[in-house]
């Protein structure tokens, strides 16, 4: 069927009307992006800062222009209990003469820099774009560097063409399992690792918290509030258990294979999903003791919750969502969110979705939802004012385009400072729709006729 929606024809698989296709599977995904088409979608190495940056006693040094380092804590920020080295940034900062005779001295340089005024137990290494160009030999550069200080100096090679942003996923998830390979395979203990929370506003906190009064021992965050030595100990869990499936699949296979550590999905995002997810990791783990704490844990949350959310639903019912987020599996707990308010969600998107999240996805929204995959801004605003959608959640880079339109907006993604997981955070993620959405100030632009401008 002819999408006739799409703003470039080129992109016209990557955007499906649910009635356009059976099961969802028709939709492009998980591919290079289309140019011109002004992808939101950030580059391979942005993708492997994201998962490493929140390790909090490692260092980082981009070798690369200063502009690519420009991607700092500050901008998006994650939490730590202790250490914070990761706050800072360090680039080689590239410039014409490094580009024509080579940027491994300014490299090895840099590294020499950091041992010589901090302590770090590992400094992680970006090969961005240019590197990728002029072929600086980082390997041997972090070899010597690691023999001279006895630290681990891990190459992350994440040059920004050399994929897409999961490509970058992945770089990082082989620099982790680079730092955590054991020599030899350590005896197992009784205890999960969390893969793909990343700490942004407390949530691993959240997390740990819950498990910790079910009775689950948690091993290692991966990447949340991590220090490295707890890192190599990841390998003794008997379970992970994978919050962003978009960026820690990979990982938890590999931990699969290397490590026989078997793994589930989780979520954290809604009162439904906290509460499966709580329920499959005691059965998974626990003994009966577990799962009664867990079902009792889970009944006096509902309880808790629940109430007060029926308080938000009113304001919210009937109201239209608009989706657009970095993971599938995000957007699947969104959705899912969005049905226990009593919305609709009319659009739904994401950076790095795979084939089945867009399955689950279509099964979840109505007939009528528009599904896109690593979307653009014309996209995106052109969607929204089509579907009438009352609020947008999504990203810093999503927010202007919603304010323009006169659109509510909440953000989900990196550059948050509330904690929007569990059943604390379901409670904030409620209250946060509802005083965006149902601000005066739409009705004002409404009346000024600036609405869709
Ligand atoms: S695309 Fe290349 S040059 Fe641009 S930020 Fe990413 S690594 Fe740096």
């Amino acid at each position: 069927m002819k999408n006739e929606h799409a703003i470039l024809p080129e992109r016209s698989q990557s955007i499906r009307f649910s009635e356009c296709s059976g099961d969802g599977s028709g939709i492009k995904c998980e591919s290079e992006s289309v140019s011109g088409a002004v992808s939101q979608r950030a580059c391979v190495f942005c993708g492997a800062r994201v998962v490493l940056n929140p390790i909090t006693d490692a260092f980082h040094i981009v070798h690369g222009p200063i502009g690519c380092a420009s991607y700092t804590w500050d901008i998006r920020g994650s939490l730590s209990s202790g250490e914070d080295g990761y706050r800072n940034s360090y680039s080689t900062d590239l410039r014409e003469k490094d580009v024509i005779f080579g940027g491994e001295k300014k490299l090895a340089a840099a590294i020499d820099e950091v041992m010589a005024i901090h302590s770090p137990k590992v400094i992680f290494i970006y090969a961005t774009c240019i590197v990728g160009i002029i072929g600086d030999d980082i390997e041997a550069i972090c070899r010597n560097a690691e023999e001279k200080y006895g630290i681990r100096v891990i190459p992350v090679k994440s040059p920004g063409f050399s994929g897409t942003k999961k490509t970058g996923y992945k770089m990082a998830c082989n620099a982790i399992m680079n730092l955590i390979t054991p020599v030899e395979l350590p005896e197992k203990t009784v205890g999960v690792n969390i893969l793909g929370d990343f700490n942004l506003a407390g949530e691993m906190w959240i997390i740990k918290n819950y498990l910790r009064k079910i009775g689950v021992t948690v091993v290692a965050n991966i990447t949340g509030d991590a220090k490295v030595d707890d890192l190599r100990k990841a390998p003794t869990a008997q379970l992970n258990l994978v919050q962003c499936a978009g960026s820690m699949t990979y990982l938890a296979k590999q931990m699969e294979e290397v490590f026989d550590i078997p793994f589930i999905k989780v979520s954290f995002f809604g009162v439904l999903d906290t509460s499966e997810s709580l329920l499959r990791i005691a059965y998974a783990v626990g003994d009966t003791e577990t799962i009664q704490k867990a079902k009792a844990f889970i009944e006096e949350e509902k309880n808790r919750v629940i109430p007060l959310l029926n308080k938000y639903k009113k304001n919210l019912e009937g109201k239209k969502a608009a989706i657009y987020v970095g993971g599938g599996f995000k957007a699947i707990s969104l959705i899912r969110q969005f049905s226990e308010f009593g919305m609709k969600t009319v659009m739904v998107g994401t950076q790095t979705g795979s084939k089945e999240d867009y399955e689950m996805i279509q099964h979840l929204v109505d007939e009528d939802a528009i599904i896109l995959d690593d979307a653009n801004p014309a996209e995106l605003e052109s969607f929204m004012k089509k579907m009438g959608a009352d609020i947008l959640v999504g990203g810093v880079k999503e927010r202007p385009l919603a304010y323009k339109l006169g659109i509510a907006f909440c953000d989900h993604n990196h550059e948050r400072k509330r904690p929007l997981a569990g059943y604390e955070g379901t409670l904030n993620f409620a209250s946060e729709i509802n005083l965006s959405m149902n601000s005066p100030v739409w009705e004002t632009i409404s009346q000024g006729g600036m609405k869709y401008v």
